[in-house]
């Protein structure tokens, strides 16, 4: 997969990139801190709106530069308000990103890749396989949607759209710090979650990042014959080499680690897989159980709702903190696993 030329990137730009690129042009750095400013909290289309700017700094930057960022082609609203938005890249491709409400606020679930290698049993993202990564600029860009979208400040971002982000992990935690950087969103560490099917060594790369961000795993089965069946990365990373990797991440960033778990009637809703589950977790950790959300390409069920409490109550009874997701934007195709892409649209022009 070809790397993403950061130096023409203009939307991956931390400010001190945005200060490089006006001194090279004999401007103040001041002004690249301007530009900044002007992505993320100002919403710039493009360098000529940049009314701050001298006249001639904004036509050398346009002579340089191209400002293409992502247009919103379409966007689907439930009834319990969560806002479902389509958006097209520069290249003509397309990815969509979800605004979610919350009683604490707003977040956003955003896409990593166009697509998703990793070909789990039970997803929509991962038909038809991944087409190619997002630069860190592309999946800001989807934070940007959301907040000019949302009535309230977004104060949290999901990498749990369409896409793997350890498969991108460049541009992953390039984009971490771009939400970050305090001239800019500025949202904080804790409040961004990478959730991961499991790489683990990208997981314990980024246990040594210093970014305690919340690392959310896709549990999915507590051994190994289960979950390869659900999910082929299995094969690379077992159940063992997984736990162990979280065991990690929360040694090294005191980050208690989330583990996913979506219940499939039938196929890994037991109460006896609960229990293992629980007494495998012998470290820090908590888990957010899903219900299976309908994808019709995939044969399964949602576990009905007393299966659901029987496995979130066996978690509990052995001392492990569960939760269940509240499932939002079902009815526009907007939940866990149901964001896909939709081939290539015309470019834009
Ligand atoms: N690729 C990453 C992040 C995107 S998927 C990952 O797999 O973790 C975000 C979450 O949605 C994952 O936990 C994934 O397993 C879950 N998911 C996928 N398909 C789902 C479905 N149909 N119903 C509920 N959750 C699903
Ligand atoms: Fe990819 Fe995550 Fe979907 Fe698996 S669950 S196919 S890793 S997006």
């Amino acid at each position: 997969m070809s790397r993403i030329d950061w130096a023409t990137d203009v939307l991956s730009w931390l400010p001190a990139d945005a200060e490089a690129a006006v001194a090279d042009l004999g401007a103040a750095p001041y002004r690249g801190r301007q530009l900044f400013q002007g992505l993320w909290r100002g919403h710039l289309a493009s360098f000529e709106d940049l009314a701050v700017w001298p006249r001639s700094l904004r036509q050398a930057m346009s002579e340089r530069y191209r400002l293409q960022r992502a247009v919103p082609l379409a966007e689907q609203r439930a009834h319990d308000g969560t806002v479902k938005g389509l958006l097209r890249l520069a290249d003509g491709e397309s990815v969509e990103a979800v605004l979610l409400p919350h009683r604490y606020g707003w977040s956003v679930c955003v896409s990593t890749q166009v697509g998703c290698a990793m070909g789990c049993h039970f997803c929509a993202s991962g038909i038809g396989g991944r087409k190619r990564n997002l630069s860190a600029g592309e999946i800001m860009d989807q934070v940007a949607w959301a907040s000019a979208v949302a009535p309230g400040r977004v104060g949290r971002v999901d990498l749990m759209g369409i896409g793997e982000p350890l498969d991108n992990y460049r541009e992953t935690v390039r984009f971490l710090r771009l939400v970050h950087e305090p001239s800019g969103l500025g949202l904080s560490y804790r409040h961004l979650t990478v959730s991961t099917s499991g790489l683990v060594p990208a997981m314990l790369r980024l246990a040594e990042e210093g970014l305690p961000v919340t690392l959310a795993a896709s549990l999915h089965a507590p051994d190994d014959a289960l979950r390869e069946s659900l999910m082929p990365v299995n094969r690379a990373y077992p159940v063992a080499k997984l736990l162990a990797a979280c065991e990690t991440y929360w040694e090294r960033t005191g980050r208690r680690v989330t583990f996913e778990y979506l219940l499939i009637q039938g196929v890994n809703d037991g109460t006896a897989l609960a229990e293992s589950l629980a007494d495998q977790l012998t470290f820090p950790a908590h888990v957010n159980v899903i219900p299976w959300n309908p994808v019709p390409e995939h044969p399964f069920r949602p576990s009905p709702p007393h299966q659901v409490k029987a496995f979130c109550d066996a978690l509990l009874n052995r001392g492990i903190p569960c939760t269940v997701r509240r499932e939002l934007g079902q009815e526009i195709q907007a939940a866990c696993g149901q964001l896909r892409r939709t081939g290539a649209l015309p470019a834009p022009t």
